[in-house]
This record gives structure tokens, sequence and C-alpha cells, in this order.
């Protein structure tokens, strides 16, 4: 009988390693990170008691980051994964386009060398149709830091609702928008941001009448600008706005991101 072996197996080591892409959301409803409760912050031991998640730790199933860690994290043997976005959209904006850069960080990965490509197919098959993926490079970290503190003009495409009907001359004014708009910090994020006004660029591209209440816009946007309070005026915070060149209420029913004006592909480590 052989001698059972006592040599131990060889373990990898651990590395890490960053992965740029970029996401294409066509999903609304679907956060960019993981959406923690926000009473019990998902911690293991709170969720168990709390009522706003009934302990299930998060406000929804599923991530971007989420849908992509799940299949890169086990065929990595990985410890963990974050998720570094070039900025991010609210849950119910599709991003379109050519997508969001994004630098995928994998931590304390034992199987590092695997097929990307192969990777990515799978991510977008078991996604459904959630999300869409340009091919991974991988980066140096550096990258991370790049796309944190590099800011980018920004098309929306926004669905607006009026209340009551302009005249055809103040459309075809609105149509033709170019300029600068002063943003005092809108309501809804006064009580976590400085109170102060922001000039922003501003310029729109495309207008497309939806029946006599509604608009279809494509607007080109400074970062930073808040687009919502742009169409609704914020109660006079923003001007000029949307409602005031049009002489009528306005209110965004839907908006998406069209394009983010990035300037540089990404670059292999
Ligand atoms: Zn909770």
């Amino acid at each position: 009988m052989e001698p059972v072996s006592s040599q131990p197996q060889k373990i990898a080591p651990r590395t890490n390693l960053w992965l740029e892409s970029r996401y294409r959301k066509l999903k609304r409803g679907l956060p960019q990170t993981i959406f923690y409760c926000p009473k019990c912050k998902g911690d293991r031991r709170r969720r168990k008691q709390c009522k706003h998640c009934e302990g299930f730790g998060k406000l929804t199933k599923e991530s971007v980051q989420e849908l992509i860690g799940r299949r890169i994290l086990p065929r990595m043997q990985a410890k963990t994964g974050k998720f570094h976005g070039a900025g991010r959209e609210d849950i119910d904006v599709l991003m379109l386009g050519r997508g969001r850069p994004f630098v995928y960080e994998v931590v304390g990965a034992r199987n590092p060398d695997v097929d990307l490509e192969e990777l990515r197919r799978e991510i977008e098959e078991r996604a459904e149709g959630a999300i869409e993926l340009d091919p991974f490079v991988r980066v140096r970290r550096e990258r991370v830091v790049y796309w944190k503190n590099t800011h980018f003009d920004k098309i929306y495409r926004v669905g607006v609702e009026m209340t009551g009907e302009p005249d055809a001359a103040a459309i075809a004014a609105a149509s033709t928008f170019a300029g600068v708009v002063v943003q005092r910090t809108p309501q809804r994020v006064a009580h976590r941001r400085a109170d102060l006004d922001r000039e922003r660029a501003l310029e729109v591209l495309e207008v497309v009448t939806k029946g006599s209440a509604e608009l279809e816009m494509r607007v080109k946007c400074q970062h930073g600008t808040y687009v919502k309070e742009w169409i609704s005026g914020d109660d006079g915070r923003t001007v000029p706005s949307l409602s005031s060149l049009l002489g009528v209420p306005c209110r965004c029913a839907q908006l998406d991101v069209a394009e983010i004006l990035t300037d540089d592909p990404a670059t292999t480590a």
C-alpha cells in the first residue's frame, strides 16, 4: 500500500487586480453598487431585527456591482471586490451610449488568470439584459483615482411633462437654448450640501413634442448640473429653467444618461 503523502498541496498566493470596462445599464431600479439598508447598514447582526429591510440587509436584490462580482469572484477565487465607478446615476436612470467607465477591483485573487472575454460574456448572459459591458482591460490601480477625479460633460435624454401648452415660439426658443444656467443648491439636497449658486453650461440638442403635454429632449450638460431642477426651475432657484423658457410648469418624468463625454480609451497596465 502506498503511504499517503503528507506533503501539503501548494496554495496559490493571493493577488489584487484592477479591471476596467464600461457598463450600460438597460434596466431601471438597478443601483450601481450594493444598496445597503439605511437603517441597519446591512450589518449581519443588526439586520436580523430590522423591520425596514425585513432582515435582508439590502433594499434591492441586485446591483451592477453584484452582477459583476457574482461571476468574477468565484472564478478568480477572490475574497471580495470593490466597484469604482466614474460617478454614478440614480437607481431609476438608464446608462446608455458607450456606457459609464468603471474599475472593478478584485481583492485577494488566487486564480487571476482567467479568460476575461469569456467572463464578460458569462456576466452579460446571467444579467439577462440588465447590463452590457465593454471588454475588460487589466489596468493599474491609478485608474481608480483618474476616474474618481476627472469629470465629464454628459448628454441626457429627458422626458418632460408640462402643465399647460406652451406656444410655438417658446418651444422654438427652448429648442435652441445654449448658455449658462445659475443653480442654487436644490431643495432636495440642501440638507447635505452647502447652499450656494453654481454656474453650469447647458445646451439643448433636440426637442421632440409628444402630444400637447409632453416633450422628449436631448440636453448636453456640464458636469454637476442638476438636470431635474433645470427642467422644473426648483421654485426659482435655477435660472433660466425650461419652465421659464416655455412659460409653463415642467417636470422631469424620465431621465437617462445618453452619453458620458469621456476623452480617452482605456490603457493597459
Ligand atoms: Zn435593515
